[in-house]
């Protein structure tokens, strides 16, 4: 199941719902309903919850801004963009590929900040034409509206240009660090590192403030930063095992001389004589001499024992069809993030349609291992 909603396109981006975005939605409206009933009640019940959901929906509308102008940097310096995901704590390009130069990381991660302080002085500017003071009371709807919407992107701006990675401050001290010293790695081991502490010290600001009597407010800030925490170590890690894997293919490591077993086997015997005797984990099943599935342990497992004895490993496996089969030439990194998506150890690599081989997350981790041990990353 997916958790989230495709709203629809811009630019050939489609823009992507989390659905604890919308808890948020009715949190930030239901907040900017109380506050204007505060300091505007004379506006009337209708009105006031009108425009607390127009402001929500225009906070929204701000947030994918800033996400397409990283989305428009990365595709003017060639970087595919999949989608614009919004959730709880804002918003995510999602570019396919890291920044290959430091130039282009500095100016991608520069411009959401950038066009969030641009959106938030013009809603100020014209706010404050239209009569908008900081004390917030008597004033009109529009004024009330840009003037949240002002205060809000500024804060955005700010807050993103911590110097965190993964925020866009993060990337930007990383584009610094990796234009000085020409070392990519180097530029991430320091920016992911500033990155846990300020995430630490989110965490331990917002614990402060919650026992000070800040309630929510403090265990938000607590929220966001353990949220940063996770997210820094995340990026280093998935950095790291890119690194690590750089240059290996799919082909150096899959398995090319698969055991095969026929669709008619009961499997009974497919686990007594297969299974338990060869040490073999995958097995690519034949009919007539054609590879028509796949089936492991895992598989045969999901069977009451009573039934092995009637049904077939045409019954238990998977069918080829129905399993996301790589190329020969995908790399490492690709193949271990569907593994993980589709929750299988094993894939079969195809190539025009033919089966080339098997590739297995063991191998990949073996490889992983080996690479550690012998502390050599990809050439
Ligand atoms: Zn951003």
């Amino acid at each position: 199941m997916k958790a989230q909603i495709k709203l629809f396109r811009i630019f050939g981006i489609p823009i992507v719902i989390h659905y604890s975005w919308l808890l948020i939605a009715v949190l930030v409206a239901f907040s900017l309903a109380v506050q204007f009933a505060a300091t505007n009640p004379r506006w009337g019940t209708t009105a006031i919850w009108g425009l607390a959901i127009l402001t929500t929906l225009l906070f929204f509308a701000t947030i994918v801004i800033h996400e397409l102008s990283h989305a428009a940097v990365a595709k003017a310096r060639g970087l595919p963009v999949r989608s614009i995901t919004l959730f709880a704590l804002g918003g995510v390009a999602q570019i396919e590929k890291e920044a290959s130069d430091a130039k282009t990381e500095f100016w991608m991660g520069l411009a959401g900040p950038v066009t969030s302080a641009i959106i938030g002085a013009v809603c100020l500017g014209t706010a404050s034409v239209l009569g908008w003071t900081p004390a917030r009371d008597q004033q009109t709807p529009l004024a009330a509206m840009l003037g949240w919407l002002g205060v809000i992107n500024i804060a955005l701006a700010v807050f993103n240009m911590v110097p965190g990675f993964p925020l866009d401050g993060g990337r930007v001290l990383r584009a610094i660090i990796w234009w000085i010293t020409g070392n990519a790695s180097r530029a991430i081991r320091i920016a992911t590192g500033v990155g846990q502490i300020v995430a630490f010290a989110f965490i331990i600001f917002g614990l402060f403030r919650f026992f000070n009597g800040a309630g929510f407010a403090g265990l938000w800030l607590t929220f966001i930063g353990w949220f940063l925490l996770d997210a820094a170590r995340s990026s280093y890690t998935q950095f790291e095992l890119a690194d690590r894997l750089r240059g290996v293919r799919v082909s150096d490591v899959m398995v090319k001389d698969w055991p095969v077993i026929d669709t008619d086997t009961r499997l009974q015997a497919f686990v007594d004589d297969y299974l338990l005797r060869t040490g073999r984990r995958s097995f690519i099943a034949e009919d007539d001499g054609r590879s028509v599935g796949m089936i492991t342990a895992h598989e045969v497992k999901d069977i009451e024992r009573e039934r092995w004895g009637q049904l077939r490993v045409a019954d238990a496996m998977i069918p080829l069809a129905k399993l996301h089969a790589v190329r020969p030439t995908s790399s490492l990194t690709k193949v271990l993030e569907i593994m993980g998506r589709e929750d299988v150890n094993q894939l079969p690599v195809t190539s025009n349609g033919h089966l080339e081989g098997i590739v297995s997350r063991s191998h990949i981790l073996g490889l992983l291992q080996t690479r550690m041990e012998l502390d050599t990353s990809g050439t």
